[in-house]
């Protein structure tokens, strides 16, 4: 905008009516420049523009529902600084529930306020003794008549339809502990294994002496992750489908945990990605209690991971170093630069070429229509190239097309219009990565495998806010990188995190991720 709110407060009709003809014409050009400008915004929409869908009107989404494009703007933040669009409704949302303050609040019950025991009395199903069986000193066999109880508590577990049984079978176990004196004086105690070896997570302790078993555990993280239930709405599902009583404490206490059992499969996931041919990365924003950090995904052939970090290069660094060599994909943010076999995301292209042409600068308008006609025909191209590869290299066939886009771009680069300098500069700032594609045909054209393994999360971050505190975000990344990984693979994510807490509570490894389905 050339002329501020200040100025136009300033100018009216007899202002206007007063200006020399030289004044006057110069006003022109401003205001001129302003509307289009104006105008333009108005015509804004998550098809030509970097808009987030969310941002739409209901009635306006409908509107565009039979445009197929799966070109989701969610993730797109590459010239957005500020907070996502999201985050106002979200405010106003925040103010209007009736738990929620605006004063930061430690999650969980708060210091000095009163506490609740367990209150419902579930029918034992099951009957668990754990006796010591030989001497802790002399290692000689000890007398089971003399056992002496030393605790008990319950764990309630859940028991799932496989291909014998159908429907869900709440288990309530009683686990009792005991303790044997032997002849050698010596008392030798049983007690349920606590494991808290866990690194990043250290004050979670996995262990057995838990009411909720592993298979209720894998049930409550499907609920409010996969399901993107809030903590409330677990407990209320609960109660009414298995008339469980569970504390927002348990539920919670039990996703962090869960998280911590599943802490050490990070690093499988990690290896697999530095291994991989090729990689799609994005991020979008995430609100941890009053931080605003980034909910990156980082997704192979294989994997899909997650981790809620800064913006910056460190996360990147960290897990792909430089020893990556597979080929990177990613839209145009700058900490992807230093990646050689780096691949751009022609849909945020086309977005931005389409925005120009539906505007009314006229050399913008070129801009956009010969980037798509440019993109369009290359793109038909690399279709067919991956079929019927060609004799001569498309950077050939194409080369005087290219060049005379690229003079072009050099041009529109001087431009007065923002957005058509901006796409010019990307364009020439970014050129290798956008046209690599053109001699390595198989390349993917856009990176929709990565938006699209955001989307779910972007909901649920709408439900929940995010998370609270950096254990929550860390607990939150390392479960959904598991259930995505395990859905990649056609494996159920449940089974297998119920095998990963259980085994932690005994104390055992965790077992490797599972092998995708066909290739076992
Ligand atoms: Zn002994």
């Amino acid at each position: 905008m050339q002329l501020s709110n200040d100025d136009l407060s300033q100018l009216d009709e007899k202002e206007l009516l007063n200006l020399s003809e030289d004044d006057l014409r110069r006003i022109s050009i401003k205001l001129l420049t302003d509307l289009k400008e104006a105008r333009e915004r108005l015509n804004q929409n998550s098809h030509n523009s970097s808009r987030p869908p969310s941002s739409e009107a209901p009635w306006e989404k409908e509107t565009q529902q039979d445009d197929s494009s799966n070109h989701s703007e969610e993730t797109d933040k590459s010239d957005n600084k500020k907070p996502p669009p999201t985050e106002k409704a979200d405010k106003e949302a925040k103010q209007s529930s009736k738990n929620k303050t605006e004063e930061p609040r430690k999650p969980g019950k708060q210091l000095g306020a009163k506490g609740f025991g367990r209150t419902q009395k579930l029918a034992i199903t099951h009957y668990h003794e754990h006796v010591p069986e030989t001497c802790g000193c002399c290692q000689q066999p000890l007398n089971a008549k003399l056992k002496k109880a030393t605790t008990a508590f319950e764990t309630i577990d859940l028991e799932w339809a496989n291909a014998k049984t159908s429907g869900l079978r709440l288990t309530n176990t009683k686990h009792t502990y005991y303790e044997i004196s032997c002849h050698c004086g010596h008392v030798t105690v049983k007690e349920p294994h606590r494991s808290n070896s866990v690194d990043t997570l250290q004050e979670i302790t996995c262990s057995q002496w838990r009411l909720v078993g592993p298979g209720l555990a894998s049930l409550i993280i499907c609920l409010s992750y996969r399901m993107r239930l809030s903590r409330e709405r677990v407990q209320e599902f609960l109660s009414d489908w298995l008339g469980l009583k569970l504390s927002i404490g348990t539920i919670n206490n039990t996703l962090h945990e869960s998280g911590a059992a599943a802490l050490p499969i990070q690093e499988e996931l990690v290896k697999e990605i530095v291994a991989s041919q090729q990689l799609h990365v994005d991020e979008t924003s995430w609100m941890e209690l009053t931080t605003f950090l980034w909910l990156w995904v980082f997704s192979t052939e294989s994997v899909t991971a997650y981790w809620i970090a800064t913006r910056s290069s460190e996360l990147i660094d960290n897990i792909l170093g430089q020893a990556y060599c597979g080929w990177l994909m990613s839209d145009g943010y700058q900490v992807y630069r230093t990646y050689h076999k780096r691949v751009r995301c022609w849909a945020h292209l086309i977005r931005k070429a389409q925005g120009l042409q539906e505007g009314l600068d006229k050399d913008s308008q070129l801009l956009g229509e010969k980037t798509l006609n440019l993109m369009a025909m290359l793109m038909t191209a690399i279709r067919e190239a991956c079929t019927h590869p060609p004799n001569t290299p498309l950077t050939e066939r194409y080369q005087t097309q290219l060049i005379a886009y690229r003079q072009l771009c050099e041009e529109m680069k001087q431009s007065t219009h923002k957005k058509a300098k901006a796409l010019a500069t990307e364009m020439l700032n970014d050129w290798e990565a956008i046209f690599r594609v053109l001699e390595y045909p198989h390349l993917p054209l856009t990176n929709n495998e990565a938006e699209r393994a955001l989307r779910h999360w972007v909901i649920l971050r709408r439900i929940s806010y995010g998370t609270r505190t950096e254990e929550g975000s860390c607990v939150f990344a390392i479960l959904i990188s598991v259930i995505e990984t395990c859905r990649k693979r056609q494996q159920s994510p449940w089974v297998f995190l119920a095998t990963v807490i259980h085994n932690r509570r005994i104390g055992i490894a965790v077992p490797n991720l599972p092998i995708a389905k066909g290739s076992e």
